[in-house]
């Protein structure tokens, strides 16, 4: 069950399909360990010659069950679960790089991408160029090398909501003989799917949108299965050449189309493991039954709450691409026609210190450092999430000072746009 369904009812049904007298609710395997009757069962399964559960570091069916519903969403052919979109970013690029190796990337991401790709992956050998999304093919192409391994980019970045030319920077990385690797975090599946763009694989912050309730903090990988690896085998060794740490079986040969997560899954998952338990995809898969519902009201109502702001003499500035007036309007009719998220930003006159005393004055709306869920949130990145960053790079992330970054939650549009007027007023 996967792609002749719309993505409502993927939302519902897909991953956990129940046999005869099983659960009609997504069991928590909360079990570290699994049982087999011979022990050459279980030497099958380490030699990667069955499939089958052994260890939940490597594979659990309650987190298998939603990587699957996640991959049916995205159009993929495979999925694997990280404990966090941070931990699922640092897997979708060293699945493919090493030390000695380098990727390009969009400049407009979320700030601990950024630290992630720019400060600890160069520590690891690794190194990344940042570009301009919104400069031309031939200025992003002058980024790439002999040993560039991917293109990286946020169909909406967070904060900056920037909206990614998703066609443009496909052409680009397939002219290179690399895949493009887009995190789809701000619209999910229900608002924007990047392979029918051309993106190779997909990555989210499940902590966002999917989770909706801010309960579980989760990241997901996502393949596609259209990008050939073996067309560029000297590039993509790891893939194409025998592992020695599965006595020598090469994934490209074995695992075909699911080659990229198997690797990721067998391999990476194995050393690292970042997994998330098993409670926490139950609690994800909860979430994604609604995320379909959810994101209609989030778009609609950060609709009316921008339409609002920009309609106010107190504001400076307004950012929502579902706006005429922004500067990504038309890219988001292109790549976003339903909606593009809840996420605002926007500036008041006055400037910084305004801005900070107009979100002590919210009452419903709150602080936190966290974005899209249900309940409406504000916060200021140059003071919160991106601290670290110097005034120069944020304006390269497309973050200015005063930006006051708003998560519309899905409460009454009315009722938040009042507290934003008592709190302006004040
Ligand atoms: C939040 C976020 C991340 C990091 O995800 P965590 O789940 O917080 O680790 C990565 N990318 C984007 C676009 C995000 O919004």
């Amino acid at each position: 069950m996967t792609k002749e369904f719309k993505p409502e009812t993927l939302c519902v049904q897909a991953g956990w399909q129940p046999k005869k007298g099983e659960p009609r609710v997504l069991p928590i395997y909360q079990s570290t360990t699994f049982k087999y009757e011979t022990s050459e069962q279980m030497a099958r399964l380490f030699d990667l010659e069955d499939s089958g559960y052994f260890y939940t570091r490597l594979q659990n069916p309650t987190n298998d069950a939603v990587a699957a519903k996640i991959a049916a969403l995205e159009g993929g052919v495979a999925a694997m679960l990280t404990s966090s979109g941070q931990a699922a970013n640092f897997y979708a690029i060293f699945n493919i790089c090493q030390a000695g190796d380098h990727f390009v990337c969009s400049s407009a991401i979320y700030g601990g991408t950024f630290n992630l790709f720019g400060v600890t992956m160069k520590k690891l050998g690794i190194e990344v160029t940042f570009v301009n999304p919104d400069a031309s093919e031939e200025e992003i192409s002058k980024a790439f090398r002999s040993n560039t391994k991917c293109l990286f980019g946020e169909t909406i970045s967070n904060p900056s909501l920037e909206v990614l030319d998703i066609e443009k920077f496909a052409k680009i990385a397939h002219s290179h003989g690399v895949p493009l690797i887009i995190d789809n975090t701000f619209p999910t599946p229900i608002n924007c799917r990047p392979f029918e763009w051309g993106a190779d694989i997909v990555v989210h912050s499940t902590t966002k949108y999917m989770d909706g309730h801010a309960t579980c903090v989760g990241g997901c990988i996502v393949d596609s299965g259209n990008f050939d690896w073996d067309q560029f085998a000297d590039k993509f060794p790891g893939l194409c050449t025998p592992d020695e740490s599965y006595h020598g079986l090469t994934y490209t040969k074995s695992f075909g189309k699911g080659a990229y997560i198997t690797k990721a899954t067998a391999q990476l998952m194995r050393d690292l493991g970042s997994i998330p338990s098993p409670q926490n995809s139950f609690l994800l898969n909860l979430g994604l039954e609604t995320l379909h519902l959810r994101m209609r009201q989030h778009c609609s109502n950060a609709q009316k709450v921008a339409e609002y702001l920009e309609s106010n003499d107190k504001v400076a500035w307004v950012n929502y691409c579902g706006l005429p007036s922004n500067k990504y309007y038309t890219l988001a009719q292109k790549y976003l026609p339903n909606g593009s998220c809840g996420v605002i930003s926007f500036g008041l006159k006055g400037g910084r210190e305004t801005s900070i005393q107009f979100m002590d004055a919210l009452e419903l709306v709150a602080i936190v450092t966290h974005v899209a869920d249900a309940r409406t949130c504000v916060l200021h990145p140059a003071s919160h999430t991106h601290r670290q960053l110097t005034d120069e790079q944020l304006i390269e992330a497309g973050v200015r000072p005063d930006l006051i970054r708003l998560s519309v939650g899905i409460e009454n549009a009315d009722d938040i746009i009042a507290d934003i007027e008592q709190a302006l007023n004040k």
